[in-house]
């Protein structure tokens, strides 16, 4: 009884092995690229080299390119090298023939790939790098462009940009307010180049910024202010037009 389980197995193991055992005696053609281009798809281009194995007594091989004769080797490994600008663009479809010690003919698998011409890779590749570049020069703008917006030199007294000067809640001084920040309602969140605080402030008014410009001349020059004394003729002049 033990002996017929034993046998039994014996003939399931044969069973499930026999048709591994068939393709080894038969011929696998591999391929392999060398120098050149694959891309996705089956798109390939460039040097390339055929491989074929096949049982012990393999005596000769015959590689073919659609059906074409590129090469016969006799001896392992059985390999041959192709280049594509050689064959007409499109799709081509390798396969190899094997002669063994007894006989025996042996037709191998099948591989299909497209071949593409110098041009048509370079059209591929340009695909690939292109979006690649993109991003490359995205983060070099990023970390270039981006610091410069967010760094800013010390601003000169009375000019003020796009949107117009502010006055610092906290060291009483104006500047001009940035284009990109951040903004909530009338307020904007920005920088003070004079103190360094991030201060809430909002777009202040021509008067305003005049008293902020000369209060900040006061600390520039403590003794000449020659903005003070233009502020004072103008108190003159429109006394004068009140009377
Ligand atoms: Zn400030």
């Amino acid at each position: 009884m033990k002996k017929f389980v034993l046998l039994a197995l014996a003939v399931a193991v044969l069973a499930l092995a026999s048709p591994a055992h068939a393709q080894d005696a038969g011929l696998r053609l591999g391929m392999s690229r060398d120098l050149g281009y694959a891309g996705f798809s089956n798109d390939i281009e460039g040097l390339f080299s055929l491989r074929a194995e096949g049982p012990a007594n393999l005596q000769r091989v015959e590689f073919y390119i659609d059906s074409t004769l590129i090469g016969t080797v006799t001896e392992s490994p059985f390999r041959i090298q192709f280049t594509t600008k050689d064959h007409t663009p499109g799709e081509r479809t390798m396969y190899a023939i094997g002669y063994t010690a007894d006989g025996q003919e042996l037709r191998s698998n099948e591989i299909t790939r497209v071949f593409l011409s110098p041009e048509e890779t370079r059209g591929k590749v340009v695909e690939l790098v292109v979006p690649i570049l993109g991003i490359v020069v995205l983060l070099m703008l990023l970390t270039t462009v981006l610091p410069a917006l967010l760094t800013r030199k010390k601003p000169q007294r009375g000019t003020y940009g796009l949107s117009g000067g502010g006055v610092c809640p906290n060291c009483a001084l104006p500047f001009p307010l940035r284009f990109f920040s951040f903004s909530m309602g009338a307020r904007r969140f920005d920088r003070c180049p004079h103190c360094g605080k991030w201060v809430m402030v909002r777009r202040a008014k021509k008067d305003e910024l005049a008293e902020a410009e000369a209060r900040w001349a006061a600390q520039d020059e403590p003794t000449g202010a020659p903005l003070r004394t233009s502020r004072e003729d103008e108190q003159i002049d429109s006394s004068r037009y009140e009377n």
